[in-house]
């Protein structure tokens, strides 16, 4: 059976980039970022419950969701926002799991934000935390998003600390050097993971 790896932190601390690392050494890896965007599209089994949580108005003229129109309405209404996270969260955890068993790999790796949060890491063989200071998260985010420091601030205030991630987590890795410095030590501790699950 194949072994799923979790891989979390917080905004900008370098999931995707520990991600790339596990796809370098042949782990494939499944995001579950991307798979939430997928839940909004109409190739997506959760579209029709999604078009019927916000009505036809959530339609664009070509048939897929106005995720403007989505963003604005979960922003001013917090039961519609649970009521799509209801949709859309159980989707994303049946999709990484239907992709895990398709996979041929003994390992896959799962880039996962909210993970402990949302209590998909008892789907885990083990855990990795990518830890790093606020500051230097910040100023990451807002160098690749161009997003307001405001906004990044509200998300990371939204989401558990560093210490409860390490407390939780299997593995840690701090990413707060150059990058060189992070694919080294990732480099590292990829070897010891594969090897203690194998
Ligand atoms: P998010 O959850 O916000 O998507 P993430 O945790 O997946 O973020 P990455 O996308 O890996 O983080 O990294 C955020 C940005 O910071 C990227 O543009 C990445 O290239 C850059 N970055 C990551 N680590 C370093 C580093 N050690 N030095 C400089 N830049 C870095």
């Amino acid at each position: 059976m194949t072994r799923i790896i979790g891989i979390t932190g917080g905004i900008g601390s370098g999931k995707s980039t520990l991600a790339n690392c596990f796809l370098a050494h042949g782990v494939p890896v499944i995001d579950a970022d991307e798979i939430s965007r997928f839940a909004l599209t109409p190739a997506s089994d959760c579209f029709p419950a999604v078009v019927e949580l916000f009505g036809n108005e959530a339609k664009k003229p070509d048939g897929t969701l106005d995720r403007a129109y989505i963003a604005a309405k979960v922003f001013a209404d917090s039961y519609a926002r649970d009521a799509l996270n209801g949709i859309v969260h159980p989707f994303v955890i049946r999709e990484m799991l239907k992709r895990s068993g398709e996979s041929d790999s003994p390992f896959v790796a799962w880039d996962v934000p909210l993970l402990f949060e949302s209590g998909v890491d008892a789907y885990c063989a083990c855990t990795v935390a990518v830890l790093c200071g606020e500051e230097i998260r910040v100023a990451r985010a807002m160098r690749r998003d161009g997003a307001n420091e405001e906004q990044i601030r509200a998300r990371i205030r939204a989401q558990i600390t560093d210490e409860t991630r390490a407390a939780l987590a299997t593995y840690t890795i701090r990413n707060e050097g150059t990058l060189d410095a992070f694919y080294a030590e990732a480099d590292t501790l990829i070897g010891t993971i594969l090897e203690e699950l194998l």
